[in-house]
């Protein structure tokens, strides 16, 4: 049984194709700059020993219906979806879900018009992703298709989590709440997290940090996700890449009154000139890891403040939560930087969180348990899977169709 998922951004396609009765993926791969005379697509296929091998191949492609196409025939020649039309389904990885969707949802004309009707809670996401649907909906119009939002698994924060302190007809007029976002990243480590622990989902309390060039945290109380650190937008909360996270919301005023600047201005400095970049210049993370290493005070700078907001969210949750069973790295810095992880748990042992810096050190990129003997709290280092997560969403959503089931699994 194969499904496809795909994830499209304005001017790339990122794909994969799954084998869903072995959970092994075929084969993956990002389609880039498309609408330019360089696009490429940078493809992983499986081999025979379960390893990947990566290819580059060079097209012009102009918009997203020549990329799919293009994508159809690389998958084809590499024998991964010999005929598309074997597809089981297809899951579409959808940014903002708003009010409207707590699960997963097959597609069909009224939903398209939803999550159109939802651009304005999304600009930069939603409109590539209604393009993805349309594309794939047209080339392949008999096989089932699913929209998997970002959103959905944030759907069980309650009201006083969810709500910002400002006019309550703000919220009833223009839809201005939290929403949070990565939700199958949180869900996926979760539930791997439970399988690790021998525990049910059910019965997990665990704080998730998804760290990548995005970043957010999670409480999850018994397998539910009861308060995240991304707003209305995936600009509030941890220090990110390019991104402030949580600011003086003043300071935007300040910048228009003393600094100049207009309103667009500031949007795009908060969005893409802040974070880790705003402070030492550089968002990658390894390359701020190693100039931190040869004494670069600014970069040492950010490298403090990442960690000092994340270890002030593992604070807040950890009273939010009440019990603690397992705090959770992953995305590219939390499965591979055992510097962030350490600092991140140094002074924690008031909360029984203590790391185990031989464990720590040993775990790059793998599934692994981290903490010390002594430890109260688990410390998991998780890779996400949020391909495999849209996948089974997509064959849980449509199998509960085929049998007819009324309510769908969120
Ligand atoms: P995205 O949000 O784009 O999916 P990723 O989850 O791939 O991002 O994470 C990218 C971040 O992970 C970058 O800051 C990168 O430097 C960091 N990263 C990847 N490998 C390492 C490593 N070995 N040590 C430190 N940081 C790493």
């Amino acid at each position: 049984m194969k499904v496809a998922i795909i994830n499209c951004g304005s001017s790339s396609i990122k794909y994969a194709v799954f084998d869903m009765n072995t959970r092994e993926m075929l084969g993956s791969g990002l389609l880039e700059r498309i609408g330019t005379q360089e696009s490429r697509v940078r493809h992983r296929r499986r081999n025979d020993f379960g390893k990947y091998d990566e290819i580059l191949m060079h097209a012009p492609v102009s918009n997203h219906a020549e990329g799919f196409e293009f994508i159809l025939s690389v998958t084809a020649k590499m024998r991964i979806l010999e005929d598309p039309n074997e597809l089981f389904g297809i899951g579409h990885r959808v940014v903002h879900g708003g009010e409207a969707y707590n699960g997963p949802v097959l597609i069909d004309r009224k939903v398209t018009s939803k999550i159109r009707e939802l651009i304005p809670l999304a600009p930069l996401h939603n409109p590539a992703n209604i393009e993805g649907i349309e594309v794939a909906l047209k080339r392949l119009p008999q096989v089932p298709q699913v929209a998997v939002f970002d959103t959905s698994f944030h759907a069980t924060i309650p009201p006083h989590a969810f709500h910002y302190a400002l006019p309550y007809r703000l919220y009833e007029e223009h839809h201005v709440r939290r929403y949070g976002f990565h939700g199958n990243s949180h869900c996926y480590v979760a539930k791997r997290a439970a399988a690790m622990l021998g525990k049910s989902i059910e019965s997990l309390n665990a704080i998730t940090l998804h760290l990548g060039n995005g970043a957010s945290a999670t409480a999850i109380l018994g397998g539910k996700s009861v308060d995240t650190s991304m707003g209305m937008t995936p600009l509030e909360g941890l220090i990110m890449g390019t991104r402030s996270g949580d600011v003086d919301p003043a300071i935007h005023f300040y910048l228009l009154r003393e600094a100049g600047m207009s309103i667009e201005e500031v949007e795009s400095m908060l969005n893409s000139q802040s974070g880790l970049k705003g402070i030492c210049g550089n968002n990658d993370m390894r390359e701020i890891g190693g100039l931190a290493e040869k004494n670069d005070q600014l970069a040492q700078l950010a490298m403090d403040m990442f960690c000092y907001r994340l270890k002030k969210y593992i604070g807040a949750y950890f009273a939010v939560l009440g019990r603690v069973d397992a705090i959770i790295f992953t995305g590219g810095i939390g499965e591979n930087s055992r510097v962030i992880r350490s600092a991140t748990c140094r002074g924690l042992s008031g909360l029984g969180i203590v790391m185990d810096e031989d464990k720590n050190n040993g775990a790059l990129g793998c599934e692994a348990e981290v903490q010390d003997g002594q430890s109260d709290v688990k410390i998991l280092v998780i890779p996400t899977n949020e391909e495999l997560e849209i996948a089974d969403h997509t064959v849980e959503t449509i199998t509960a169709l085929k049998n007819g089931a009324v309510q769908l699994k969120p």
